[in-house]
């Protein structure tokens, strides 16, 4: 089943499922003054009983340092003046009973609250829900839910898993939550995230074929629920919560420390990102700022091109989470896998041999000096560096450089502020690149070596091929020896050189890479603490003598089966 990843990681047990009694509308009039007055009455004990019972709860879990928010909002609605006055309203003009009062006035306030624009408000039409429930359980007692009983490693199922829910059940005993409605910002998901618990939210009416008892795994990473597996399946699911463990304790453990070898070298762990919610998600993991922001994203998906205000305010945003740790940024890197359809690209024998990157900016110069004045002006606000993709030959660097100087005059002649001296550095992707890191290094500030188009001009794969996936291969030592002679070159003149391509993420080339120079790896947020560790393992002298072993080698198979031996901790 398919539902929402709420909160990350995988649950094995038995379901429990919360059956709600939903209140019906009594259809009654009220026959005389006396009785609407008896109504107007019983509706604001319900109320007074309602939050007295919240307070009730909020003591037992202030004693237990528990998460109350959520609790003192029930209490706000159930007092809100708006509400109050509206059900007061409606009994004594209409003469209807306190629960259908109630039901009327929190249904007009729920639909007004889910028609809302904003993805967290109309998610708290849930929490007027509740409160509407909690009066409505005061006027009707059998309303209430009777009581659950849970044993070790159950999973809560339900419509949606109010706070009330999950206060009436020993906590301690629930490893999961799944439920029938609701997004990533319901309560079920604000509470299991709190409380570190695997939640699959909005999974349909499919859940109604769920039944207590059933053994359920909830993987709240991947949004999937899977009820009553196989034994095949059980078994992939319990590997898969094992490594998931291993590696949120890794990460917890790994968070804080820096990446220095065991005799002392420095190491720069990066993050690869798309927008400034990515570079958030990675502190969690550890990154030191992003080695690479592809800028692609922001012009895909959309029928026109980003306009200048547009990309200024998300290269800011970027800056400004980055908190002061460096951001590279990537002027556009469209065509070959990109395609950006409202360009009207003509169609290509070759795509990713044509007119792809650097190679459209230098043509559009609209585009890209779009992209450099909302780059620039944005770097008052952070760390940012500027990044030119598919970089073949010096010309290229000399013109791109050309129109930035020429964007820096204008911004300056019109009194904007930029940060004057925000570094300038190249992919290194195309083997010309990579043979004559030598002369480019005298050009730029810094390299960054993208491994997943190094990889596929220098052994002619395309990279999106199946029929010739096998042939693609960063280990092959033709690509080895590209890669190592950058890292020298970049070395040799003092200035930083990073890898953003996949290469830097895998942990069977950590070592090798280390031992050829390379102090700056960017990568997928979640790979940080694995090549972490192995950087806090090894000295850097062993490194080196794996990096010379590993170049006196002739193939790939051999290369990696003695890389994964000397990786193995
Ligand atoms: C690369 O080519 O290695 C790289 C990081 O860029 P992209 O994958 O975006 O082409
Ligand atoms: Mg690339």
């Amino acid at each position: 089943m398919k539902g929402i990843g709420a909160s990350p990681g995988i649950a094995i047990g038995k379901a429990v499922v919360v059956e709600k009694k939903r209140p019906r509308l009594t259809g009654v009039t009220l026959q005389s003054e006396a009785e609407v007055k008896r109504e107007v009455l019983r509706f604001e004990q319900a109320v007074t009983s309602a939050v007295a019972e919240v307070e009730a709860v909020m003591d037992t879990l202030v004693a237990h340092d528990g998460p109350t928010e959520v609790l003192e909002i029930q209490i706000e609605l159930l007092q809100d003046e708006q509400i109050i006055t509206d059900v007061v309203e409606k009994i004594t003009s209409e003469h209807v009973t306190a629960t259908d009062a109630v039901m009327e006035v929190i249904a007009a306030a729920v639909t007004t609250l889910h028609n809302l624009d904003d993805a967290y408000l109309r998610e708290r039409a849930a929490d007027v829900e509740e409160a509407g429930n909690r009066i409505l359980m005061e006027l009707d007692p059998t309303l209430k839910p009777s009581e659950l009983i849970v044993s070790e490693n159950t999973i809560l199922i339900g419509e949606d898993i109010t706070p009330m829910d999950i206060l009436s059940v020993d906590i301690a005993k629930v490893i999961g939550l799944v439920t029938r409605t609701g997004g990533k910002t319901s309560h079920a998901a604000i509470v299991a995230k709190a409380r570190g618990i695997p939640a699959v939210v909005g999974c349909g009416d499919a859940l109604a074929s769920v039944r207590g008892g059933d053994v359920v795994i909830v993987d709240g990473s991947e949004g999937m629920l899977v009820v009553n597996p196989t034994t095949e399946i059980l078994n992939e699911y319990t590997a898969k919560k094992k490594a998931f463990t291993t590696q949120a304790s890794a990460l917890n453990a790994l968070k804080d420390i820096v990446a220095v070898t065991t005799d002392g070298v420095r190491v720069k762990l990066m993050a690869n990102i798309s927008n400034a919610a990515d570079l958030e998600a990675s502190f969690a993991f550890g990154a030191e700022g992003s080695g690479l922001l592809r800028t692609e994203l922001l012009f895909m998906g959309r029928n026109t091109l980003p306009t200048e205000e547009e990309q200024f305010e998300f290269y800011k945003n970027v800056a400004l989470q980055a908190g002061g740790k460096p951001v590279v940024v990537r002027t556009l890197d469209i065509g070959g896998d990109k395609p950006l359809p409202y360009l009207h690209l003509p169609a290509e024998q070759n795509p990713f041999l044509g007119y792809r990157a650097i190679r459209i900016c230098l043509d559009r110069k609209d585009i890209f000096i779009t992209q450099l004045r909302a780059i620039l002006r944005a770097s008052v606000f952070g760390d940012l560096k500027i990044m030119f993709p598919m970089i073949s030959n010096v010309s290229e660097i000399e013109q791109a450089k050309a129109i930035l100087e020429d964007v820096k005059t204008a911004l300056r002649s019109a009194s904007t502020p930029y940060n004057a001296a925000i570094e300038v550095g190249i992919m290194i992707e195309i083997p010309s690149a990579a043979v004559m890191a030598d002369l480019l290094a005298r050009e730029v500030d810094f390299f960054s070596i993208g491994t997943n188009d190094l990889c596929q001009y220098t052994l002619a794969v395309d990279r999106m091929n199946e029929q010739v996936k096998h042939l693609y291969d960063p280990f092959n030592p033709g690509v080895l020896r590209l890669i190592q002679n950058v890292i020298e070159q970049g070395n040799k003149f003092h200035h930083h050189t990073g890898m953003c391509g996949e290469m830097a993420g895998d942990v069977t080339a950590t070592l090798l890479l280390l031992g050829m120079g390379l102090r700056e790896f960017s990568m997928s947020a979640a790979s940080i603490p694995y090549v972490k560790d192995l950087i806090l393992n090894t000295s850097i002298t062993a490194a080196q003598e794996i990096c010379r072993t590993v170049m006196a080698m002739r193939s790939t198979p051999e290369i990696i089966q003695y890389l994964q031996a000397v990786t193995k901790r």
